[in-house]
């Protein structure tokens, strides 16, 4: 038998000690199990900190990058959130960990992705998280304004639909560029501009 919780948990201590990472988020990485949202063939490294694929050409996140996303996030409970790339639906159960299912938003492309991460969300006990297939540079309006709202998945530039879904002073945040990409954090403000910072070069699939 394979000891999940204990792998979990020496994953996180070393998350821990290398990066400068809140409790909370340490807390929710703690809990969320990161084996349930990878395929069964697969599994056996699902508490290695690096990106896995998951079908359909896309990956699973590295844990470090969701983590340090959270951090960005300044996620706290709560919070409405909106997700644009649901993949596996892994990140999208971490959110939920620190904000609350029933306030996470996700949208994703492909909708077999979508279909399963609902399945998946729902058999872990984030069944409130709701799951949208479609077009995340549409954002999803009918639950807008969102607190915070992230991508998963590279763009050029963050989408304008997601800038007018964010509520005033709520953070956007995403690897933006075409080949090489920034992890950039953005405020954004009551006249709709972005107040920018950089956080290191990633590497994300694009956004389609
Ligand atoms: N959040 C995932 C990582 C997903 S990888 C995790 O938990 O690890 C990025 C995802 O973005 C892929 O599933 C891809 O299909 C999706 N994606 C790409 N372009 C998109 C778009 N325009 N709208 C919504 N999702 C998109």
């Amino acid at each position: 038998m394979t000891d999940w919780t204990d792998r979990r948990a020496a994953m996180v201590d070393a998350l821990a000690t290398r990066d400068d990472l809140r409790e909370r988020t340490l807390d929710a990485m703690r809990a969320v199990p990161r084996h349930e949202f990878v395929p069964e063939g697969k599994r056996q490294a699902a508490y290695e900190d690096t990106p896995l694929p998951i079908g359909e050409g896309q990956t699973i996140s590295a844990p470090h990058m969701v983590a340090i996303m959270a951090d960005l996030l300044e996620l706290e409970p709560g919070d409405t959130v909106l997700e644009i790339g649901t993949g596996c639906g892994y990140h999208a159960a971490v959110t939920a960990e620190i904000v609350g299912a029933e306030n996470v938003y996700s949208v994703e492309y492909h909708d077999r992705l979508a279909t399963k991460a609902r399945a998946t969300l729902e058999s872990v006990g984030y069944g409130a998280v709701s799951v949208r297939a479609g077009d995340g540079k549409e954002g999803w309006p009918d639950n807008a304004p969102y607190d915070r709202a992230y991508l998963t998945c590279a763009a050029s530039t963050f989408p304008q639909a997601l800038v007018d879904q964010v509520r005033p002073d709520g953070i956007l945040l995403g690897p933006i560029g075409d080949q090489r990409q920034v992890l950039v954090r953005a405020w954004r403000r009551a006249d709709g501009s972005l107040d920018r910072a950089e956080h290191g070069r990633v590497r994300f699939v694009p956004l389609q």
